[in-house]
């Protein structure tokens, strides 16, 4: 590692220590051409996979893109939105899978975009979803009077929305 001092290209590692529930790891460093310290952080890859097979990294600010956009017009300010955003970047790494399905992405935004505005939920769920008629909405709604917003995260219902998502792929011809 570089010394962001003086460039000298090595430096030492004086401490080493897990922070956020050990998915990072932070490190102070000594430069020994200046003797500066400064610290460094290092956390795995996380990777999405698109629907092409192509990956890339993931990004707090594409979430954030996604989700703001549903949420125009809305009650909900940035700061919740980068909350939410830090929240379904957690759920993920949580996973501790290197690579992620982007449709995974779509599913880990849907519940906590559900607890902090149900209106933006549905705009988001019907893109991501592909609602194509006016009974998608209604099962949708129907499903969210039906349910806690906190029940809709992980159990059943997730196996009862997955066919959805299939159909879905199937009429845009995939
Ligand atoms: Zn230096």
């Amino acid at each position: 590692m570089i010394c962001p001092f003086c460039r000298h290209d090595d430096s030492r590692v004086v401490d080493s220590r897990p922070v956020v529930d050990g998915t990072e790891i932070r490190r102070r460093r000594e430069c020994p051409k200046c003797g500066q310290r400064f610290s460094t952080q290092e956390v795995a890859l996380l990777n999405i996979i698109k629907r092409s097979g192509a990956t890339e990294p993931f990004s707090r600010e594409k979430v954030l893109v996604g989700v703001r956009k549903a949420c125009q017009g809305r009650p909900v300010d940035e700061d919740d939105l980068v909350l939410l955003a830090q929240r379904v970047e957690e759920t993920l790494r949580s996973t501790g899978q290197a690579e992620i399905e982007a449709q995974e992405v779509g599913l880990a935004i849907l519940a906590p975009l559900r607890e902090l505005d149900e209106v933006a939920y549905l705009r988001y769920a019907s893109v991501y979803r592909n609602f194509a008629s006016l009974e998608d909405f209604e099962g949708e709604i129907a499903l969210l009077r039906a349910l806690p917003s906190n029940a809709h995260q992980v159990t059943p219902e997730r196996s009862a929305v997955k066919p959805v998502m299939s159909t879905s792929n199937q009429k845009t011809g995939k």
